[in-house]
């Protein structure tokens, strides 16, 4: 049986302070700098990957730290609750798990030792098209065999660190839709080295925060088919797998910033002289704060329990749903609170709150909208009626 453990352990806390190191050398100019001309934070990333957080997830038989997501939230949190923004590299934690459960030994040995060290980068998911986003059975982009190739085919939207990543994790559709009898089936995963490739045209879109999104195009992208990862068909299912452990990450991130928020929004409020006392004072500043708080540990302790379910193999898709879902209303909580308490600072770049401020947003929308997150509870954990 899982129990949520109420402090973290001496190897827990000092995983904490190593990645905290790493990140008090990057403090809040470094990201700003970036965000301005919207360039990948390479350095960080690469220290990073060096020090053996990015490959926390990967087994020690694959050469990573074998560490459980309880850990890899940690790291997460950590980063965002110093700043920083591991948006850019997260995926490498997640996506390596398409490989671990489903991948051939083969394909585990080729890639995941290399991954671990850094040699590799598998930073691209490449599952979000222009005509299905949410809705994605409804993917277009086709992969064809032929022979021992396969041909792709077809258009992405929104794939984050194509252009910074060796490796993509591609779904598309092996079986037309009109030939399956559930459409989630004919959906295959594929490992694509999108290094040097003829075929491909990765195009960056200028985002609301920095985040190294693209839109990309597929014209008769030869793979091998050696690339697929588990069976044809059974993509939908696999990618399906991976999401729980997405969401607790991503929504670790949420905590961190919401975490990052709260501190900035009372060191400041305490510090702020107005009408002859901190405006922290006043309860119309400090409830806002308090109750940001107060869903930002709510948050917490969700997520707590949904990683300690992941961790001990028991399932876990209501509690790492709900996480992520708390995890993002809370910090966009804290960022309002913050930003509000602030006045007009609130909204000038050399305090970085209004760059965490746009930073945190997208988490209301992406990897999952909570609207969806929502139907998923109403529908699979109460038992009601399918809303779409
Ligand atoms: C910065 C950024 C980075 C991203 N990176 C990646 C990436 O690396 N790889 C990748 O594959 N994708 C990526 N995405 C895509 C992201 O996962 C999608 O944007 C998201 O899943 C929503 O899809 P959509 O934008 O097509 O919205 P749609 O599916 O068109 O939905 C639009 C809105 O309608 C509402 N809605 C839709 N359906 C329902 C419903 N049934 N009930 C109630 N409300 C509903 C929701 O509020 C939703 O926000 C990224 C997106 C952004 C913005």
């Amino acid at each position: 049986m899982a129990s949520i453990p109420l402090a973290l352990s001496d190897e827990q806390r000092a995983l904490r302070e190593g990645v905290a190191d790493i990140c008090k050398r990057y403090p809040g100019e470094y990201w700003r700098a970036l965000d301005i001309k919207r360039e990948y934070p390479e350095a960080f990333v690469s220290e990073l990957t060096k020090a053996g957080y990015l490959g926390a997830l990967i087994p020690e038989a694959y050469g990573g730290a074998g560490l459980g997501i309880t850990e890899g939230a940690l790291i997460l949190e950590t980063i965002h609750a110093f700043g920083g923004n591991a948006a850019a590299c997260h995926a490498q934690m997640y996506i390596m798990g398409t490989l671990l459960r489903h991948g051939s030994e083969a394909q585990k040995r080729a890639y995941l030792p290399k991954i671990a060290t850094g040699d590799l980068r598998l930073q691209a998911f490449g599952v979000t098209e222009p005509n299905a986003g949410s809705d994605t059975t409804k993917l277009q982009t086709t992969a064809v065999r032929q022979g021992d190739r396969y041909l792709v085919n077809g258009q992405k939207m929104f794939i984050s660190r194509a252009l910074q990543s060796d490796m993509m994790l591609l779904l598309a559709r092996t079986t037309p839709v009109e030939t399956v009898k559930r459409k989630t089936e004919g959906l295959s995963v594929f490992l694509v080295d999108i290094r040097h490739v003829k075929g491909l045209d990765i195009r960056p879109l200028r985002m609301m925060m920095n985040h190294s999104t693209n839109a990309i195009f597929f014209d008769n992208l030869e793979i091998p088919a050696a690339s697929l990862i588990g069976e044809e068909g059974r993509g939908f299912a696999y990618i399906l797998d991976g999401m729980n452990a997405e969401r607790i990450l991503v929504g670790s991130e949420s905590i961190g910033d919401g975490r990052w928020f709260t501190e900035k929004a009372v060191a400041y409020s305490n510090a702020r002289v107005i009408f002859g006392r901190p405006i922290g004072a006043n309860q119309g500043v400090q409830f806002p704060i308090a109750k940001a708080y107060m869903a930002v540990e709510a948050a917490a302790l969700m997520r707590n329990k949904a990683a300690a379910l992941f961790d001990a193999g028991q399932p876990c898709g209501p509690e790492a749903n709900m996480a992520k879902y708390l995890a993002a209303e809370a910090a966009w909580e804290a960022a309002n609170a913050c930003i509000d308490c602030h006045g007009g600072y609130g909204y000038a770049e050399e305090y970085d709150i209004e760059r965490k401020f746009r930073e945190c947003r997208l988490y209301k929308t992406a990897p999952i909208n909570q609207n969806l997150v929502m139907a998923y509870v109403g529908e699979h954990v109460l038992g009601m009626p399918r809303s779409y």
